[in-house]
């Protein structure tokens, strides 16, 4: 049996529905946020039926941001800003228009708003183009083992 995933929302929620009768709850997770591993929270309906679920993370959690930044592609730069970020990804906003090529990689530079101001370098894949000024952009790969890692684990 295959345990069903539930998403955590920005508001650090998540929305469980029962399987026997369809009766739905919202409930505060934050205390799992910060957990490694995969949290499995079981719960029982008004109904009687008691059931488990896990809690996916890691995927959707998104944190507003404001961290200045340069998104470069094709060897030009666009100064701008992130405005959010996930393990898996950023939405950037540029100054200037920038005609980016969506499903291109691209190169991201920004400071993290830690003490030290750590600079990370992430190539990226452009996934989608907000506007001519907001790009929804995906890190080639989301292992994150620098400062960006630590900051996932302290702020997520
Ligand atoms: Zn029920």
């Amino acid at each position: 049996m295959t345990v069903p995933k539930v998403f955590v929302t920005q508001e650090l929620t998540a929305t469980i529905a029962c399987e026997s009768c369809g009766q739905s709850y919202t409930k505060d997770v934050s205390k799992f946020v910060k957990h490694k591993a995969r949290v499995r929270l079981k719960y029982t309906c008004k109904c009687g039926h008691s059931s488990s679920v896990i809690l996916e993370r890691r995927q959707v959690f998104r944190k507003e941001v404001r961290f200045k930044g340069i998104l470069i592609q094709n060897k030009k730069k666009y100064p701008g800003m992130v405005i959010d970020i996930s393990r898996n990804g950023i939405r950037f906003t540029t100054q200037e228009k920038a005609l980016l090529k969506v499903g291109n990689t691209a190169e991201v530079v920004f400071a993290l708003d830690n003490p030290t101001r750590s600079e990370v370098h992430r190539p990226i894949r452009i996934r989608k183009a907000f506007s001519e000024y907001s790009f929804g952009c995906e890190f080639v790969d989301t292992e994150h083992l620098d400062d960006l890692g630590k900051y996932f684990l302290f702020h997520f």
